[in-house]
């Protein structure tokens, strides 16, 4: 036989015809047993009405509604059950008073209509079926509200009414509900229907329960608020039992210990999605270990401070005893080794009266300056990550902080492996989320705010969207565009931007500033941030110190934040590291040549580097190795490396040389010498009367470069080239006499620097250990996909780093 159960939200009017199709699917093929819970919040209707009569309040319109609910079609009638309701509520109404008894008689009202209802149906529906107070054969204790079982008794009354049934009836019996032996109702606790199918499945040797709820089964988290949770198919009795401990009260131990004496497998099934599996228990587990997030919302954290608390006997003592006169029931406690403080987390309806009973209980201790303060956190919630043993909590730990969710308190069960972190509840969906994509590894999310939709923005946009999918099944990791900006305007998708997003955003955009921003990423509680600068904007640098406090890391293929003071470089440093962020930017030279992790790891690995030396500029390369290999006119190449977009729009931008001094400056600080830009020796290859001016009229005078560059061309040694380059050297030990070179020099053609072609870059690194020969770095130092797919490197760096 099996046993099933309904729960409230399957009964109600929209749920019932499903139960009833699924009792008769089963009833085809085996003998099938139900129980109900009463309908929809019939329990809590009741509840509602008997506080209403008790303050002499006028409930008849309430009790019209409750009649009218139950009467689901004509076919059963609640006479009677209205009629004994009827004169309770009176009676209290009267008394302005109830007892517990008439509460527990009130309650199982909804039960009784439930079963008679379901009962009747089937049978309308053609299926044998009958009704069971379950009044008639469990027996309890005579403590109403939530009476003890008497299993000898019950046991024997439930077989011998059950051998008086035929095995093809349908069997309906009212869960909750039960009585003492002298005939008195009582209740078995709130939910306690779970607990009621259970017995009856013990009893009667069921091989299994089902019991039906509203959802697929027992998932990781609440989809409600971690998308990406996940059923979980199997579990044994005693990980089911560590969850009930955490608010699932199907799985309470009461329900469970009836099951594991018979080894009685219980599936939890959804009545609005019967097809689906559900999640079955039983006695063996299948994984590894079970993990699962559970909340508790609703607290608030009592905080006990005082110095002279330390080393005091029975502190704890009377706290605990001071709450319980009260009746207050504290789920978590924790006290420093100093015992200067004690930390208490209650009900948020207790807070109060906590915080008045130890108030009250420790009055003569402020007297004395003991105790110096008892105060409430409100709103406090409570996660509880079930089966997460210590030896890796740092992984969800690291990822709160690094999310900037910090826990009030943390707390590790001396059972079981559990950990539960105290937050405020403002941060809770967050926190959620971010713990449940670290501990189940499915599908972090990370999610990026693109600044600049220019030229590499959109290649950069291009290349996120496209590699998402295979960058999720390899590493993992959902790299989602959250937001696109320019300085004007924003667009943002808190589920990813897809690749429309040309006409999204033109179509969609609203203006930008960085309170709207935040305002769209705090609604729906993104983690795992990173703001990407892919903008050639002087002033966004402005944005990064706030956007660091907002939680996010930052890569940026724009030189400035680098290349002003030296002073916001150091501020912007400290930011970083008080706030646990990485700023990344290794396209700041070379694009996406890996040159400044290289320089980074070695200097930081204590390698001396003595000296770098290089090509730092495409345009430059381009324009250099092409005048000294061909036979033309400077203006001529000049013309053409303007005309194929390889120069900024005012080409006197890279032939100043500032765009190299950058780059070197940017060098030098990675090693740590606090250069200013102002430092950088720069041969500005620009004649001296072009400098000023309208860009247009700079363009008419291109010709005016020819005859001091074939000068300087012919003037060259015999097989020696041009080329345009930058140059860190000198003492690296002190910061003084660090020389930081950019000029135009003459090179043999054969030498490194020298056999250098199109618009490459090439980066020596001089090395004590590497000595007089250099590490090279050589390729492609300029160009949109390139540049793009080096800030493209930088995120996946910091999103594979954001795991530890
Ligand atoms: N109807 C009762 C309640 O709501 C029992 C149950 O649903 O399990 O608490
Ligand atoms: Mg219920």
């Amino acid at each position: 036989m099996k046993i099933l159960k309904f729960g409230g939200k399957s009964l109600a009017n929209d749920g019932i015809e499903k139960v009833l199709s699924i009792i008769a699917g089963l009833a085809k093929t085996e003998p099938i047993s139900v129980v109900v819970s009463a309908r929809g919040n019939t329990t809590d209707e009741l509840e509602a009405l008997l506080e209403k009569a008790s303050k002499g309040e006028d409930y008849t319109a309430d009790f019209q509604q409750l009649k009218d609910e139950q009467q689901y079609n004509d076919s059963v009638s609640f006479e009677s059950e209205f009629q004994l309701l009827e004169k309770l509520l009176e009676g209290v109404s009267l008394l302005k008073d109830y007892s517990p008894k008439t509460k527990d008689l009130v309650l199982a009202q909804g039960e009784l209509m439930s079963a008679k209802l379901v009962a009747t149906l089937l049978q309308q529906k053609g299926l044998e079926s009958t009704f069971v107070d379950s009044r008639e054969i469990f027996k309890t204790d005579a403590v109403v509200g939530n009476a003890q079982i008497i299993n000898s008794i019950s046991k024997k009354l439930t077989r011998d009414r059950f051998a008086t049934i035929s095995p093809n009836c349908v069997v309906v019996v009212t869960g909750f509900i039960a009585s003492t032996e002298k005939g008195d109702t009582t209740t078995l606790g709130r939910n306690g229907s779970n607990y009621s199918a259970a017995l009856l499945a013990n009893y009667l040797n069921a091989s299994e329960l089902q019991n039906y709820t509203h959802v697929d089964g027992i998932f990781t988290a609440n989809p409600e608020l971690v998308p990406e949770a996940k059923i979980i198919r199997h579990l044994s009795y005693e990980e089911a039992n560590e969850l009930a401990n955490f608010g699932a009260s199907i799985l309470h131990a009461k329900t469970i210990i009836p099951l594991i004496e018979k080894g009685i497998p219980l599936r939890i099934k959804n009545t609005f999605n019967s097809e689906d599996a559900g999640t079955l228990i039983h006695q063996e587990s299948v994984q590894e270990g079970i993990k699962s997030i559970s909340v508790i919302k609703d607290n608030a954290l009592i905080v006990m401070e005082g110095r002279g608390l330390l080393g005091k006997v029975g502190v704890d003592a009377r706290i605990f005893k001071a709450l319980a006169q009260k009746g207050i029931s504290v789920s978590i406690i924790s006290q420093g080794s100093s015992e200067r403080g004690v930390g208490l987390v209650v009900a948020s309806k207790d807070a109060k009266l906590a915080k008045a009973a130890i108030d009250e209980e420790f009055s003569h201790d402020f007297y004395t300056n003991d105790v110096s303060s008892v105060s409430i956190v409100e709103d406090v919630a409570v996660i509880s990550i079930v089966g997460q043993p210590l030896a890796t909590f740092h992984h969800p730990y690291n990822a709160l902080i690094r999310n900037q969710i910090v826990p009030l308190l943390i707390n590790n069960a001396v059972t079981g492996k559990n950990v539960s972190l105290v937050l405020k509840t403002e941060k809770l969906h967050k926190a959620l989320n971010v713990i449940h994509g670290e501990i189940f590894g499915v599908s972090r999310r990370i999610n990026l705010v693109i600044f600049g939709k220019g030229t590499v923005g959109a290649t950069l946009i291009d290349q996120v969207i496209a590699a998402h999918d295979n960058i999720l099944h390899r590493k993992n990791i959902s790299l989602r565009i959250v937001a696109i900006a320019n300085s004007q305007q924003v667009l943002t998708n808190a589920k990813g931007i897809g690749s429309h997003w040309r006409s999204a955003f033109d179509k969609e955009a609203v203006p930008y500033s960085f309170d709207t921003l935040q305002a769209f990423v705090d609604k729906h509680h993104l983690e795992n941030l990173i703001a990407v600068d892919v903008t050639a904007s002087k002033t966004f640098v402005d944005n990064y110190i706030p956007l660091i406090k907002s939680g996010y890391d930052l890569v940026s293929a724009n030189k400035i934040a680098n290349t002003i003071s030296f002073d916001f470089y150091q501020e912007l440093r400290k930011t970083l590291k008080q706030h646990q962020k990485t700023y990344l930017y290794e396209t700041n030279v070379g694009a996406g040549l890996p040159l400044i992790d290289t320089i980074r790891l070695l200097h930081h690995s204590g390698e001396n580097i003595t000296r770098i030396k290089g090509i730092f500029s495409g345009t430059l390369s381009y324009l250099f190795n092409t005048f000294s290999a061909e036979n033309k006119p400077f203006s001529e190449v000049l013309q053409h490396a303007i005309n194929s977009g390889y120069t900024e729009p005012d080409p006197r931008e890279d032939l100043c040389g500032n765009d190299v001094g950058r780059k070197l400056l940017i060098l030098a600080r990675e090693l740590d010498l606090g250069n200013e830009f102002t430092d950088v020796k720069i041969q500005n290859l620009i004649p001296e009367h072009l400098r000023e001016g309208s860009v247009q009229d700079f363009l008419q005078r291109l010709d005016e470069f020819n005859a001091p560059y074939q000068q300087i061309k012919e003037a060259q040694a015999p097989d020696h080239v041009l080329r345009y380059v930058g140059d860190l050297h000198g003492d690296l030990a002190s910061t003084e006499t660090v020389q930081l070179d950019v000029s135009l020099v003459s090179v043999p053609r054969n030498s490194a620097l020298g056999q250098v072609k199109g618009a490459d870059s090439i980066f020596e690194i001089y090395t004590e250990s590497y000595g007089d020969n250099p590490i090279v770095i050589q390729g492609a130092g300029a160009g949109a996909s390139v540049t793009a797919r080096g800030v493209f490197g930088d995120i996946l760096r910091l999103a594979e780093k954001s795991r530890f």
